[in-house]
């Protein structure tokens, strides 16, 4: 079949590789189903056309760096009670985005914060958005190394190109001048051009102290805080849910609130 392998080989330098692939398959098939040549063609675009989106995706979940693929459905609010489900269906839509508004996850350790950060990247990237991950000392190493190597400016475009950045556990570790400029650059860099998800076990009230200078704290709050959803999480650490509740049976109750502070992941 002449005929056959040039169509394939034509729709292979068309980059329709998944069609080409396909194309006996769905040949016969059509036959069977007396399909009609539109219906035969739409059906194979269809499967192209999904099969790239597919692809798509999976490669910026790669370029994204996520720690792992927790989606919003896996949330469990009722043990969160602190949340408005409405408020992160509302974000899920995506619109801050659109918009290049920025979305602050506050809270103690274990509560979700990097969940619901995670959870809107992945709906994200399922939109064909592009995501990058970073936690706030990762960031500071990454920027301060490549500072040292000469090659500072073209670094920092992997923080301003994407769509969204998350920017993961501020607040853990205090930033000297230099560390506290990099995040105050980092947030004025992207003000109004793109989303920020950020996440921290900080007050903000306590962020003069975590960038060891109240007036460049204010100056990156201002930008940070000027277009965003600010998430505030009250409660119960998710990691420890079971080991309280066994906790509860197994040892006497002084011994839980020792429980309490897990140490960090
Ligand atoms: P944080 O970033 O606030 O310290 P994480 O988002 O890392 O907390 O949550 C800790 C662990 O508990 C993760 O495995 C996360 O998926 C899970 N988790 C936290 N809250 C919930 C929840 N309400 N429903 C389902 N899983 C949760
Ligand atoms: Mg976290």
């Amino acid at each position: 079949m002449v005929e056959l392998e040039h169509t394939r080989e034509l729709m292979k330098s068309m980059g329709l590789t998944t069609a080409a692939e396909l194309l006996d398959a769905r040949l016969e098939d059509a036959s069977h189903r007396e399909l009609t040549y539109l219906d035969f063609l739409g059906e194979l675009l269809d499967t192209e056309h999904q099969e790239r989106r597919r692809r798509s995706e999976e490669t910026r979940i790669k370029l994204s760096r996520l720690p792992n693929r927790k989606t919003l459905e896996e949330f469990d609010f009722s043990f969160q009670p602190s949340i408005d489900p409405r408020k992160i269906k509302e974000l899920s839509t995506l619109a801050f985005a659109a918009r290049n508004e920025n979305v602050v996850f506050l809270g103690p350790p274990g509560v979700g914060k990097t969940h619901l950060a995670v959870g809107l990247a992945m709906q994200a990237l399922r939109n064909g958005m592009t995501v990058y991950f970073v936690t706030l000392p990762q960031f500071i190493a990454d920027l301060r190394k490549a500072s040292i190597q000469g090659r500072l400016e073209r670094r920092w475009r992997v923080y301003l190109r994407p769509d969204i950045l998350i920017v993961d556990e501020v607040g853990y570790m205090q930033l000297d001048r230099e560390s506290a400029e990099l995040l105050f650059r980092l947030i004025c860099s992207r003000y109004e051009t793109g989303s920020i998800i950020l996440t921290s076990n900080k007050r903000f009230s306590e962020w003069g102290e975590l960038m060891s200078d109240t007036v460049i704290a204010t100056a990156t709050l201002d930008r940070l805080l000027h277009h965003a959803h600010v998430i505030n999480i009250r409660g119960e650490t998710y990691r420890l849910k079971d080991r309280l509740k066994i906790g509860v049976q197994m040892v006497p109750p002084a011994d839980i609130p020792a429980l309490e502070k897990p140490a960090k992941e």
